[in-house]
């Protein structure tokens, strides 16, 4: 079943290990994003958005997400960027917890979301507090006076992941809003949002899922709580009745209340066609080929180039589809792999991430990966430095 390398637009002689960064091309989106184009905006003007259908799309291809991550139709749905979609979780949250005033997030989450958090709190000026925590520390640090746990599942530098379940119960039991994050996770193995019973789920779509630069992102509300969401960002399109231009802003009684304004066609139209590769996909495959690429990875670096340190969990369960490395090094490593063809990404101060795709990676490519990193790090290393870099 995998890879499906045929899917994708990659260019020659390259082993792409960035994709939980900004996934690559799917082939089919080019006539499609062009079909958009010349057929539709350019034919059709300002009937496309009824004959064409793109007023719905934002639903429709929530419903595509909605599918990966475990989310029942109707719950999910597109729109912004992934900082948008959280300050709209968390104001929500904030909202059904009136009382309460500390927002519980941790020391690995991706800085937007805090950045986000701290801008929302400061804004709002009712004495919230953002408080961060080691990621092992959180569970025992949910306590009654917290409102909402926002917590990012993978760590984007280590691949380390939190356990839905037992956090969400946690969270549950203190009577605190669950929101996750699953920016590094949908597309990258199986998300069970529902079976967690979270409030709230977010995520973007430019990395596993490979929507393109700028895709939109998703928000999910638990179906039962989605009349009590309050939307922060009270837009047109999240109006009851957009079209009728009423004079007082009513909340769609769907999850649609969650959109803000105009949707971006044309680049939605690139992740809904991104996203038809996983309508015949078996998430529990992709991720166990996941773990082998990941464990070949690992077990090879390790054999073979000196000074590099894993860093994040050694359990498979316990990571994301990245594996991370650290040097002293790293930074000029991780560019002298690029010159070489392999793509990786760095993470100051010193950590090498490599984004683990099975969709189009196989073992030829990581063992390619890896007689790279070994030529850089046994030949260019001398006295602790790095030298006669390629
Ligand atoms: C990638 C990522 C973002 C990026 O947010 P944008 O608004 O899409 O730029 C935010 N949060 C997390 C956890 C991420 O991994």
């Amino acid at each position: 079943m995998f890879p499906r390398k045929d899917l994708f637009a990659l260019p020659e002689g390259i082993v792409y290990l960035n994709g939980n960064s900004l996934g690559p091309l799917p082939k089919s989106v080019t006539p499609r994003v062009e079909a958009v184009l010349t057929q539709e905006w350019g034919k059709r003007l300002i009937l496309g958005w009824s004959e064409c259908r793109w007023m719905e799309q934002p639903i429709r291809v929530g419903n595509q997400v909605a599918r990966i991550i475990g989310a029942p139709s109707g719950s999910v749905v597109m729109g912004d960027t992934l900082s948008i979609k959280i300050y709209q979780a968390l104001a929500a949250a904030l909202e059904m917890r009136p009382k309460r005033k500390v927002v519980l997030s941790d020391t690995g989450n991706f800085p937007s979301d805090l950045y986000i958090a701290r801008g929302l709190l400061s804004s709002l000026d009712k004495g919230h507090e953002l408080r961060t925590v080691a990621p092992g520390d959180i569970p025992e640090r949910i306590n009654a006076g917290v409102a909402a746990v926002m917590l990012t599942e993978t760590d984007y530098r280590t691949g380390r992941r939190h356990d839905m379940e037992s956090v969400s119960r946690a969270a549950r039991d203190a009577g605190a809003v669950m929101i996750w994050d699953l920016a590094h996770s949908a597309g990258a193995f199986p998300v069970d949002v529902a079976g967690c019973g979270c409030e709230f789920a977010v995520g973007c779509t430019y990395k596993f899922l490979n929507g393109g630069p700028g895709a939109p992102a998703f928000i999910y509300i638990r179906p039962d709580l989605t009349e009590r969401a309050v939307p922060a960002l009270s837009g047109w399109l999240g109006h009851e009745t957009p079209f009728a231009f009423e004079a007082d802003y009513r909340p769609a009684s769907s999850i649609e209340r969650m959109r803000v304004g105009t949707p971006p066609v044309i680049q939605m139209t690139a992740l809904e066609e991104a996203m038809r590769i996983w309508e015949n996909l078996d998430m529990d495959e992709l991720h166990s080929a996941s773990i082998a690429l990941s464990e070949l990875f690992i077990a090879e670096v390790e054999a073979r180039c000196d000074g590099l340190s894993l860093a994040g969990p050694r359990d498979p369960a316990l990571r994301g589809s990245q594996v991370s490395f650290t040097s002293r090094h790293g930074e000029a490593v991780i560019q002298a792999l690029a010159n070489r063809g392999v793509i990786g990404d760095f993470r100051a101060p010193d950590t090498m991430r490599f984004g683990i795709a099975p969709l189009y990676l196989d073992e030829t490519d990581i063992l390619a990966a890896v007689d790279a990193l070994e030529d850089i790090m046994s030949s260019h290393i001398r006295d602790g430095r790095l030298s006669n870099m390629p």
